[in-house]
C-alpha cells in the first residue's frame, strides 16, 4: 500500500490547536500544491461531534477562501480532531495561521443560516450543529493557534 504522510506523524507529540504544513506536491507541469493540517483538538484526547465538524466544514470552506487565495479543498479529518486544507502554491505557515485564525473568528461570530444547508446542496443537511461549531472555534482561539512542526515517528 502507498505510504501516507499522516501515518508518519507522531500524534502524541503535537500540541493542538495548530497549523502544520503536512506536505508539498509538484504536479507534472511544475506547479506546487501544499497540504495543511489545521488541528483544533489534541489527538486522542477528544473529538468534535459529527454534526459540529460538518458545520465547521461548511463554514470554513467559505471563510478560509475569504482569507487565503487559491484554496483547493478543506475537508474534515476522519478522526474528527481537525481539517485538512489543500492550496495551490506554497503559502508561508504564518500566513496560513493568520488566515485560519481569521476564519475561526468569522466562524465564532457566524449568526446567520449555515451556507449550503439544504437537501439540494448537502449530503446530510439535517446533521449540523452551529452552536457547537462556534464553541469549537472560540475554544481554539482562546487557546491560541501555533505553528506545529512535523515530528516523525521513529520506526
Ligand atoms: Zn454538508
Amino acid at each position: 500500500m502507498a505510504n501516507v504522510e499522516s501515518f508518519d506523524l507522531d500524534h502524541t507529540k503535537v500540541r493542538a490547536p495548530y497549523v502544520r504544513l503536512a506536505g508539498v506536491k509538484t504536479t507534472p507541469r511544475g506547479d506546487k500544491i501544499s497540504k495543511y493540517d489545521l488541528r483544533l483538538l489534541q489527538p486522542n484526547q477528544a473529538a468534535i461531534d459529527p454534526a459540529a465538524i460538518h458545520t465547521l466544514e461548511h463554514l470554513l470552506a467559505g471563510y478560509l477562501r475569504d482569507h487565503l487565495k487559491d484554496v483547493v479543498d478543506v475537508s474534515p479529518m476522519g478522526c474528527r480532531t481537525g481539517m485538512y486544507m489543500a492550496v495551490i502554491g506554497e503559502p508561508d505557515e504564518q500566513g496560513v495561521l493568520t488566515a485560519f485564525q481569521a476564519a475561526l473568528e468569522d466562524t465564532a461570530a457566524h449568526d446567520c443560516p449555515i451556507p449550503g444547508v439544504s437537501e439540494l446542496e448537502c449530503g446530510n443537511y439535517r446533521d449540523h450543529d452551529l452552536e457547537a461549531a462556534r464553541e469549537h472555534a472560540r475554544a481554539a482561539l482562546r487557546q491560541g493557534l501555533k505553528i506545529q512542526e512535523t515530528i516523525l515517528l521513529e520506526r
